[in-house]
């Protein structure tokens, strides 16, 4: 089979998580495709199966070698995004494409645009996998386990490549967060993996955001306005006045690349009390720490102009960037480089504004960076996937095995 058979067999299924549900996988159904990779890895012959009632399957491919060499595991999640439907997807492929308008649903009147997707202009010429405009591909991720069930034929089809012991692991839920949770690092038992999740064929990513959830609680005094002076305490006004506090360019909508931000996501108020949700983001730890000294600062400062505990404030840690982990064993990092140079492509080292089930994985002691799995505009109706970008990706996991063989 190949990666493009594979890819079309993997979105037949619908797999979609669900933030709602607090069982792991979230979905009953994303246990369907886990149960015919299941098969799919049996019948290829790999050892140590295992498929958890969470819906995590592992599996090895062992070496053909005594030399030794590191063990090293390739992931991809099983999941879609709750943001679509991924029932019923009906792929596409629009061959040799010319760079035009792709109508996607002549009667919903849906176009994949050039206009409002240039990235499409970098694929002319390159066979694409569309949708039919009314649900996601799921290209994110089936195209992550595609291009790893496919590496792994390759590699039991030649075995004249040398490669030491393999792993391959598919995980429920990545896109609600929850990919990780119950990921056993201890039974996968590698030295370090890849992900290959996200997008552009050349992406490659080991540094993601710090992040925190930020909440203020501002307690208000309430008296008849016709009565107020002196006494009232406009909890609302107050809120207000800390989110001025607040530096307005340090914000997702003015900031980019390493530029870390507040946001405002939420506020509620009356006079009696008001909330402000923040979340935190910076990728430099400092940074980051300063942030929420920041909020600490404000809050304190506000708190002497007003009665004392007027002002509440709560953080939550939510993640942190994997590049403290990752950094140390840059070979790591080298080695998907090297690997990505030899099959023709530029790496695209890049950071990403946001978290990743990597980066719970570094901190649970597995160093996990990402690689591309080719897909696009994900988690909508104009997702698509360049073939020859899931190709690559298929020979990128080749070339970081045989290399870290060497
Ligand atoms: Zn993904």
């Amino acid at each position: 089979m190949t990666v493009i058979d594979r890819f079309l067999k993997y979105v037949s299924f619908d797999t979609q998580s669900s933030e709602t549900s607090d069982t792991t996988p979230s979905t009953d159904k994303q246990m369907n495709l886990a149960l015919e990779l299941k098969k799919e890895v049996e019948a290829m012959g790999l050892t140590e199966i295992s498929l958890d009632e969470h819906a995590y399957l592992m599996a090895t491919l062992p070496a053909n070698t005594d030399a030794k060499i590191p063990t090293i595991g390739f992931i991809a999640h099983l999941d879609t995004s709750p943001d679509m439907s991924g029932a019923n997807v009906k792929p596409r492929i629009v061959e040799h494409y010319d760079g035009k308008d792709i109508v996607l649903s002549e009667k919903e009147n849906v176009v994949l645009s050039p206009t409002m997707f240039p990235e499409l202009l970098h694929h002319i010429g390159e066979d694409l996998i569309v949708t039919d405009g009314t649900t996601l591909l799921g290209a994110d991720d089936k195209a992550g386990i595609a291009e790893i069930m496919t590496a792994i034929q390759y590699l039991i089809d030649y075995p004249e490549i040398k490669h030491g012991k393999i792993r391959i692991a598919f995980n429920p839920d990545e896109e609600i967060g929850m990919g990780a949770s119950k990921f056993d690092v201890a039974k996968f038992d590698c030295d370090w993996a890849y992900t290959m999740d996200g997008g552009e064929a050349g992406e490659l990513e080991y540094e993601n955001f710090n992040a925190a959830g930020a909440k203020v609680i501002v307690k208000g005094l309430n008296v008849h306005p016709g009565y107020a002076k002196n006494k009232m305490v406009n909890a609302s006004l107050i809120a207000a006045q800390f989110a001025g506090i607040l530096p307005p360019h340090e914000r997702p909508e003015h900031t980019e690349g390493y530029e870390g931000f507040f946001h405002l996501t939420g506020m509620t108020g009356t006079v009696e009390e008001a909330t402000l949700s923040y979340i935190v983001r910076d990728h430099d730890k400092n940074k980051f720490d300063q942030r929420l000294k920041r909020l600490e600062e404000v809050t304190a400062y506000l708190n002497k102009i007003y009665p004392e505990g007027t002002i509440q404030l709560e953080i939550k840690q939510q993640y942190r960037n994997m590049r403290e982990i990752v950094e140390p064993q840059k070979h790591i990092v080298d080695l998907a480089e090297n690997a990505m140079k030899e099959v023709g492509l530029k790496p695209l080292v890049r950071p990403i504004r946001g978290g990743t089930d990597g980066a719970q994985l570094s901190f649970k002691g597995l160093p996990c960076p990402n690689i591309f799995a080719g897909g696009l505009n994900f988690h909508g109706r104009y997702e698509w996937v360049p073939i020859q970008s899931m190709e690559k990706a298929v020979k990128v996991i080749v070339k970081i095995i045989e290399l870290n063989a060497l």
